[in-house]
């Protein structure tokens, strides 16, 4: 690892002013990710500001939304007896992220800015244009077993590996911004970016741009939801593919309904189309199914991904199946 300095704030400006004079540094939250990253060389940031300290890690709720700040931890988060009973699917993403002690370190901020698993991006030896913008993409004609079957592009084909960011999506979450400029609101299906010609570029933010909470409305899903993540063994594991489900039914009739798939893109890939295609449709299997294939229209699969194409509708299904215990 490099030498690098270190700073800690206890002001969000101060945080945000350090930042902003430095294009070499980071902020730094749990560090659970960056200190993966810095170690392997991946980001070799010559400052940290480690934003720990900040009074950003409160848990609010007013008028229907919640208030999460951005260093609220994971863990915390998962357990609050508030979010467990309005928003489940939130809670039940949590907890399928990671591992317990991971979830005690990592951040609500950090976990949403956590950078691919790609392996060739954890690899300084290969070629990757996210990690060295022009040196090419490794895993495009390499073992492309995790990676993307929506929203790719010929630059970079690597997913995002949020668990939690697919639940804020279908809850349509807002996330609250501080930086050189002022204050902003993004919507959360806004945060994230697809590769296109800049897959260096994860997200819409500017450089020197803190994330300083995460607002979710409470919404209708309380009861008939469920996060399906399938990986590779029980125990932690990044998603193959995952899928948030919130349905709201009234006498079996589905009244409305939020879908969204993890490991398929370079971010949490909404199916907007598929949940209007379930509204006003009773909750059964066959409904069920329509709207899976609707879900997967576009998908494109790479030498090793295929099964995806399959998994992905299966796992729609199932997710909509546990939601609402239609057998
Ligand atoms: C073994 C292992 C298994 C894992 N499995 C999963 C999994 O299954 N699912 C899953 O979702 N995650 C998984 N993770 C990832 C883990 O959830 C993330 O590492 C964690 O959420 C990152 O949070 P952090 O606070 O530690 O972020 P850091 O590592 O501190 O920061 C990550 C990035 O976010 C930036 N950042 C942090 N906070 C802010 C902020 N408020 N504003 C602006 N920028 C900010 C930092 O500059 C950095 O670039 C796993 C991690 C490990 C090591
Ligand atoms: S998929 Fe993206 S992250 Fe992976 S090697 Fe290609 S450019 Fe790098």
């Amino acid at each position: 690892m490099n030498q690098f300095q270190y700073v800690r704030p206890s002001k969000p400006k101060a945080a945000i002013d350090a930042r902003a004079k430095d294009q070499n540094s980071q902020f730094i939250a749990g560090g659970t990710n960056l200190l993966d990253l810095m170690k392997r060389g991946v980001m070799n940031p010559e400052r940290l500001i480690d934003i720990s300290r900040l009074p950003l890690d409160k848990l609010e709720r007013q008028n229907n939304t919640f208030r999460i700040g951005s260093m609220a931890l994971n863990a915390t988060v998962a357990d609050d007896k508030q979010v467990l009973e309005k928003l489940p699917l939130l809670a039940q993403a949590l907890n399928a992220g990671a591992s317990a002690q991971l979830r005690n370190m990592a951040t609500i901020g950090g976990n949403m800015l956590q950078r691919t698993r790609c392996p060739y991006f954890y690899d300084t030896a290969l070629p990757c244009n996210k990690r060295e913008p022009g040196s090419g993409c490794g895993a495009l004609e390499g073992y492309n077993r995790m990676h993307a079957i929506f929203g790719f592009s010929d630059k970079c084909i690597a997913v995002h590996p949020s668990d939690m960011s697919v639940a804020l999506v279908a809850l349509d979450a807002t996330v609250l911004v501080s930086g050189p400029k002022g204050d902003r609101r993004i919507p959360f299906a806004e945060l994230h970016r697809l590769p296109g010609d800049m897959p260096q570029k994860d997200t819409t933010l500017e450089t020197g741009e803190l994330i300083t909470a995460v607002e979710v409305p409470e919404g209708p899903f309380t009861k008939n939801v469920h996060y399906l993540k399938v990986r590779e063994r029980a125990s932690y594991a990044f998603a193959l593919v995952s899928v948030a489900a919130a349905l709201q039914l009234e006498n079996n009739i589905i009244k409305d309904a939020r879908l969204a798939m993890g490991g398929v893109a370079h971010k949490p890939w909404r199916l907007t189309e598929a949940e209007k295609s379930l509204v006003g449709k009773p909750a059964t299997e066959a409904t069920f199914q329509a709207a899976a294939a609707i879900a997967m229209q576009g998908a494109k699969a790479f030498k090793h991904n295929a099964y995806k194409l399959k998994l992905g509708p299966n796992a729609i299904v199932q997710a909509l199946k546990n939601a609402t215990n239609v057998a």
